[in-house]
């Protein structure tokens, strides 16, 4: 059977690691690619966009599902995040998707679950200070996802900022044979970046969302027009965000790309990160800024 033909079958759900192991290990027998798109569901255009990068270069497109109660802290929202099962894998379905890994938790964590995997360091700044061992559980699903699928590339949004940069460093530190492609933010039209948790943001909410991608577009301007003082960069996005009464900040700022250290030099590439809650609901988003060439050679 050739590529062509697996992905127009309709997408197959597994729930047990052996049929996706079954299955994974069929269409590798067969010559294919594999890619590897985890998410929790409540799939918007923003996961398909994975999809869509990773059909455009395997043969055989895997998503995962898996709603994971080990990133979550004791205050956070693991029993309300929005569900669909239906929903999402009509969404799979029409990004080309072949295979849906969906496990319930008690597979993933059974009661003898004891081994975590912490990328120290990078792991405990910017969204790990707010919620500490978030990213513990994120490393550790990604890592168990990457181990029962093994694929050849596996996808991830640039949208996390930070979790994309711990899970390329912990691919490369635990020397793990993957490639990690990480896709563009898909915003919707006014600049909000799509997630799964804006369904929570009433209409006022919403609108004062958009001060984050605001924010960001503040240091795009200032850093783009030549602006080399970084402190004055990060005020400026600060005040915007402020701007908005029913926007709470927790950091917006600039950071190295790889180190996520605030840096206040003038890298040829930064990113703006920012962070806050609008009304119960905890939003980020990021930029990434090139330097304008004149201020990159000064
Ligand atoms: P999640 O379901 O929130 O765990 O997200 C699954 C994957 O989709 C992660 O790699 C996210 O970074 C990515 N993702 C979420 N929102 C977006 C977006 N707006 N644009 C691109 N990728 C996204």
């Amino acid at each position: 059977m050739s590529a062509s033909d697996l992905s127009r079958r309709p997408v197959v759900v597994v729930e047990t690691a052996k049929a996706l192991r079954d299955a994974v290990g069929a269409a590798r027998r067969s010559g294919l690619k594999i890619g590897l798109t985890p998410t929790m569901g409540a799939l918007h255009a923003g996961h398909q966009s994975l999809m869509h990068a990773a059909r455009s270069e395997c043969g055989f497109v895997v998503a995962t599902i898996f709603v994971n109660p080990t990133q979550f802290g004791p205050h956070e929202d693991f029993h309300r995040y929005p569900r669909d099962l239906a929903r999402d894998l009509a969404a799979c379905e029409a990004a080309g998707v072949d295979l849906v890994f969906h496990p319930p938790v008690a597979a993933m964590y059974p009661a003898d679950h004891a081994t975590f995997v912490e990328v120290a360091g990078l792991s405990n700044l910017w969204e790990g200070k707010s919620r500490p061992g978030h990213f513990r559980g994120v490393a550790t699903v990604v890592l168990k996802l990457l181990n029962l699928v093994t694929p050849d590339i596996a996808y991830f949004g640039q949208k996390d900022f930070q979790q994309q940069a711990i899970i390329r460093r912990m691919c490369r530190n635990l020397d793990l044979p993957v490639e990690i492609r990480v896709c563009p933010i898909v915003r919707d039209a006014d600049g909000l970046a799509l997630s799964s948790r804006n369904v929570y943001l009433s209409a006022e909410d919403r609108a004062a969302a958009l001060a984050l991608s605001r924010c960001l577009q503040v240091a795009a301007g200032m850093v783009g027009g030549g602006e080399t003082d970084l402190a004055l960069v990060r005020r400026a996005m600060r005040k915007e965000l402020a701007a908005s009464p029913r926007v709470e900040p927790d950091y917006a700022t600039l950071v190295d790309p790889e180190t996520l250290e605030e840096v206040d030099d003038c890298p040829l590439r930064l990113a703006a990160i920012v962070a806050a809650r609008v009304g119960t609901t905890r939003l980020i988003d990021n930029l990434l800024i090139d330097r304008c060439p004149p201020c990159a050679q000064s």
